[in-house]
């Protein structure tokens, strides 16, 4: 057993990795961990942290390897935004902390998840740290591609880019760890594109299956405008209720013990002035998480959605390429009989141009429709 051992179809990463480890000349003081949603950042990069913890370089059994894994080792800051971003003040936070000499470990290590989320006034902020950086730091940033974070931190961090595990590596992942069967497994890892925790949130969910179900199901029966309407008020429904049940429970607890700290009684009709302007932050934190929460809930549904028409084109131009949807073969057949080549692109580049704008702030509502009546399909295939 070893720290690495979950991160699977990552074997240069875990090269790479490893032998800064062991080697202190192949060590530096920042790196930067690119990659798919879902191959794995920030599961590698506490991995890497591990290892630099642990005494036998990550054998993923001893205290040091458990607590930096699990996030709660005192040299090892965690940092995961659900905010739309991380501003500057949490960035100066980071520094002062990144100055610190470690206290139990080897290393001073800092992970910051959601690197490309980072304002412009925080990556400056950071970015002197990497410039002068304290001996026996570490930086880990994690970002979905280069691109996204800015060519200071880029030229300044060792880049390490994790790839999309096959599908097969995935189900395996899920049936060794999470003791999910085969044929589950097989078919969450492929429906979920190898995204790990979507294909285990899959196989154990009922519910999370039959969303997708539906949307994939969206590309064979929008028929009109009336149905192209209908089916973007169903996707952005679908995300607005999966989001409140997600927060409902948190953003009372989070209130409730935001109340107890300020000695604040949570049954009193008005709050003193202090406590208002406390729990106003709070709502607005929420507030930002929610609407975070609702995009990622389109954006991974958008991805389900392009999927059934990928599936279309792969077997439109006969290409030897797995099918994300073997389930849902006689949709994949229908949109490929019905649709050419051409057109199957014009949809993808559709759903494409919905999550850029979608991305760029356009009220969703508003992107969908625009979609969906570029999807419309001449007739109900039934199916
Ligand atoms: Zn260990």
């Amino acid at each position: 057993m070893s720290v690495w051992d979950d991160l699977v179809g990552q074997e240069p990463t875990i090269e790479t990795l490893s032998r800064a480890v062991r080697d202190e000349a192949s060590m530096t003081h920042a790196w930067l961990f690119t990659g798919p949603p879902g191959s794995g950042r920030s599961n590698a990069a506490r991995a890497f942290a591990a290892a630099l913890q642990c005494p036998q370089g990550g054998c993923g059994q001893c205290r040091e390897c458990r607590t930096a894994l699990d996030g709660t080792h005192a040299d090892v800051k965690v940092v995961a935004t659900e905010g739309l971003s991380i501003g500057v003040k949490l960035a100066r936070e980071l520094v002062q902390v990144a100055a610190l000499r470690p206290s139990v470990g080897a290393w001073r290590v800092i992970i910051v998840e959601d690197a490309d989320r980072l304002t412009e006034q925080a990556c400056n902020a950071v970015l002197k740290e990497l410039e002068e950086p304290t001996p026996r730091t570490v930086w880990m940033l994690c970002a979905p591609s280069l691109e996204d974070v800015i060519i200071t931190i880029r030229s300044r961090s060792r880049h390490v880019r994790l790839r999309t595990p096959p599908a097969a590596a995935v189900a395996e992942l899920l049936q060794r760890r999470d003791g999910i069967d085969g044929p589950m497994a097989l078919y969450a890892a492929r429906a979920a594109q190898s995204h790990i925790g979507l294909a285990r949130r899959l196989a154990r969910d009922a519910k999370a299956r039959n969303r997708r179900h539906d949307i994939i199901s969206m590309a064979t029966r929008i028929t009109g405008v009336g149905e192209a309407i209908l089916a973007a008020d169903n996707l952005s429904k679908i995300a607005e209720e999966e989001s409140g049940a997600a927060s409902a429970e948190r953003d009372a607890a989070e209130k409730a013990h935001l109340l107890e700290t300020l000695g604040a009684d949570p049954a009193a009709r008005t709050q003193p002035v202090h406590i208002r302007s406390q729990l106003a932050a709070l709502e607005k934190d929420q507030k930002a998480r929610a609407k975070r929460y609702v995009r990622d809930v389109i954006d991974r549904s958008l991805i389900d959605l392009a999927s059934i028409y990928r599936d279309a084109l792969v077997l439109r131009l006969g290409a030897d390429v797995e099918l994300v949807n073997p389930d849902a073969i006689d949709k994949v057949r229908g949109l490929a009989t019905l649709f050419s080549a051409e057109q199957l692109l014009g949809h993808l580049d559709a759903i494409s141009e919905a999550r850029e704008r979608i991305n760029a702030n356009v009220p969703p509502l508003l992107a969908l429709e625009a979609m969906a009546l570029q999807l419309r399909v001449p007739r109900n295939l039934g199916i």
